[in-house]
């Protein structure tokens, strides 16, 4: 494990955001043991998956980043569980279950993240949300400096929402999982793929869905139905495909997805008197 400057463009799926100086990728549970903690302030210590839900500040990121490598997917067929490491990619689980006849996964296909992104932000989509498959939560607690396990109560989930994962590396995750018919999870991956490509942007830079749902409201609804599809900020604007995706063109500012969010949060209140809030993390300074 070694520190190392990275541009933050090349760990987020927004790609952009400055540099961060002190970025450290982790290789094994051993490195993390023995990363020296005691030098580092642990509240400016941010843990990063696969980046698709955050955005850096175009000065960078001035504290250290963490970035757990720990990718394996090993499943217990007798016992019914699947244990996998923090940084699995999320798309590679739902074809893992494609050729092992596990249901219910299929809906991680379209969902650019790791397992720490998906726990830490119970990521869901078509019903499901992670934490319905959680069994126990493995991690390392900074502020203890140990590994702990928990059963997923601790962290009484709920709609993109953990608690008491604050500062905490999550490390690997056990899921109870259910065997399925391999003819319908293979219907339902092309399905969702489907799904995904006729109603969302493809191949652009985003963060899938930039606020949570409002209770009973669908927050791109109330975006589109305020006519603002389309309406951009300095190279970043609202997607015309799935008016809760803002998309970003290359070489744009962090600071113009900011102000759209602003924007778009002011028109969205005066209209229906709703306070939308951010899915997406801004990390860094903005104005
Ligand atoms: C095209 C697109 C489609 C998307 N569709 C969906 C969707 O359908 N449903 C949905 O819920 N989300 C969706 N997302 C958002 C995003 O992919 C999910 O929130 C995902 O779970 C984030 O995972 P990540 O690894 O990228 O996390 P990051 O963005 O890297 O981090 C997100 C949060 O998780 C924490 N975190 C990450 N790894 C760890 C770890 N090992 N230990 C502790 N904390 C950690 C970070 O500190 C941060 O708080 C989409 C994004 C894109 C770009």
């Amino acid at each position: 494990m070694k520190k190392n400057k990275v541009k933050l463009s090349d760990v987020t799926t927004y790609k952009f955001g400055g540099t961060c100086n002190s970025y450290f990728e982790i290789d094994s549970e051993k490195q993390i043991q023995e990363f020296d903690f005691q030098n580092i302030d642990i509240d400016n210590i941010f843990v990063i998956g696969k980046g698709s839900n955050i955005v850096f500040s175009d000065n960078g990121y001035s504290g250290t980043i963490l970035k757990p490598n720990l990718d394996f997917i090993e499943y217990n067929q007798a016992k019914s569980t699947l244990k996998l490491g923090s940084a699995t990619f999320l798309p590679d689980i739902a074809r893992y279950s494609n050729a092992h006849s596990i249901a219910d996964l299929e809906w991680l296909i379209g969902i650019p993240g790791s397992v720490g992104g998906a726990v830490r932000m119970n990521a869901g989509a078509y019903g499901y949300e992670f934490s319905q498959h959680i069994q126990y939560v493995n991690f390392f607690n900074l502020e203890k400096n140990k590994f702990e396990t928990q059963h997923k109560d601790y962290f009484n989930f709920s709609y993109r929402e953990s608690e008491n994962l604050e500062n905490c590396v999550i490390t690997s995750v056990e899921l109870n999982v259910e065997e399925g018919d391999p003819v319908k999870i293979k219907e339902r991956i092309s399905k969702n793929l489907q799904h995904r490509k006729a109603t969302q942007p493809a191949a652009i830079y985003n963060a899938g869905s930039v606020f949570k749902n409002p209770k009973g409201y669908s927050a791109g609804y109330l975006i589109e139905n305020a006519g603002l599809k389309g309406h951009c900020i300095g190279g970043v604007k609202v997607s015309e495909k799935h008016a809760n995706f803002f998309v970003a063109e290359k070489d744009s500012k962090a600071q113009s997805l900011y102000d759209l969010v602003k924007f778009t949060k002011s028109v969205i209140f005066d209209k229906y008197q709703i306070k939308l809030e951010e899915e997406i993390i801004f990390l860094g300074d903005f104005n």
